[in-house]
């Protein structure tokens, strides 16, 4: 006999997350906040959900099999989570990063057997960005698939399969509001569509990083940014194909500083050791349960995406001179 959660097949452990009620937010935004666990998955992130649909959606279409390579432009964290599901797979994995992100989704990615090939940061349009660069690797690499989260909407089927079925499970039905970051829009669009779908009152927010372009877009109708973050794997300068057609009914726009007192808070008073968009999406989330409080929804439910792990940033975040040298706060118990 085996317990009921036992399986069988390691992709299984993708998905599935605890959601968790938040004690600090809820007190802050005067209704429930709560949490959905990502980092809970294998690769510590929510991009696995992505990682392993777009490899299911490359196999179904025949473009990826026996031998094959799976080649991304990522900040991080696909990749890590596309070399966990390519390694279950039996396929080579080649991930292509911008220089500027944490050490230690470097040391992770070579870790976990992915090819890793380091370029400069730049703007979308140079031929040399990650994205494109990637793009030119996988058409070059015999046997090769790109996997293009940004505009594969596979990634956004993730999504709309699975997190938001999980998140309208997990709060019996009674939801009021969603909100995350956008970084290929996959998340923010897959679950906002996949809520919607049980209930089209669920207000759907998006929560931006300074240095992004999408407040705007969905304020105004204008893609332009202000300000910039340090936070990975968020902000967004463009409508990808996962994010056309989001159905985002309103938007926040959150500095690194608050998000960064809510990643502390989380830490001191909460025992959860985040990155910053997880603590950017909290904020987010504050400020969405306090737009439904002022509108007399005393009893408002919010959820929120808990991206990925702290432990991926002991470099940077969870480094005082890190912090000191951008200029951010830096937390108390660090200053020794
Ligand atoms: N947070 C982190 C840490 C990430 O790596 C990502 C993925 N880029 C996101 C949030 C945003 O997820 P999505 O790509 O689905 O918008």
């Amino acid at each position: 006999m085996t317990a009921p959660d036992a399986q069988s097949n390691t992709l299984a452990l993708i998905g599935n997350t605890p959601l968790v009620l938040l004690k600090g937010p809820s007190a802050a935004a005067g209704c429930e906040i709560w949490g959905k666990c990502e980092f809970a998955n294998p690769g510590a992130s929510v991009k696995d959900r992505a990682a392993l649909w777009i490899i299911r959606d490359a196999e179904a279409r025949g473009e990826l099999g026996p031998g094959g390579t799976v080649v991304e432009g990522t900040a991080g964290n696909t990749g890590i989570g596309i070399a966990l599901v390519a390694n279950a797979r039996g396929y080579k994995t080649i991930i292509v990063m911008p220089d500027n992100q944490s050490k230690e989704k470097m040391d992770t990615l070579r870790a976990l057997g992915a090819e890793l090939v380091l370029v400069p940061p730049t703007k979308f349009a140079d031929p040399a960005h990650f994205v494109h660069t990637s793009r030119r690797l996988a058409e070059e690499t015999e046997g090769a698939v790109w996997a293009n989260q940004f505009d594969n909407i596979a990634n956004r089927k993730a999504h709309i399969e699975s997190t938001a079925p999980e998140i309208w499970q997990q709060m019996g039905g009674r939801i009021d509001g969603f909100t995350c970051a956008a970084g290929t829009g996959g998340t923010i669009a897959g679950v906002g569509m996949g809520l919607q779908a049980f209930d089209e009152n669920i207000r759907i927010a998006l929560t931006d990083p300074h240095g992004a372009a999408l407040y705007n877009y969905y304020a105004c109708g204008e893609l332009s940014a202000e300000g910039s973050s340090v936070a990975e794997g968020i902000g967004q300068g463009r409508i990808t194909a996962n994010l056309d057609g989001a159905p985002i009914d309103t938007q926040f726009r959150i500095s690194d500083e608050e998000g960064l007192e809510w990643v502390a808070r989380l830490l001191r008073e909460e025992g959860l050791c985040l990155g910053l968009s997880s603590g950017i999406n909290v904020a987010g989330a504050v400020a969405l349960g306090k737009q439904l409080v002022a509108e007399g929804r005393k009893d408002a439910r919010v959820a929120t995406i808990l991206c990925d792990t702290g432990f991926r940033y002991l470099s940077t975040i969870y480094n005082a001179d890190w912090l000191a040298a951008k200029g951010l706060p830096v937390f108390d118990w660090l200053k020794q």
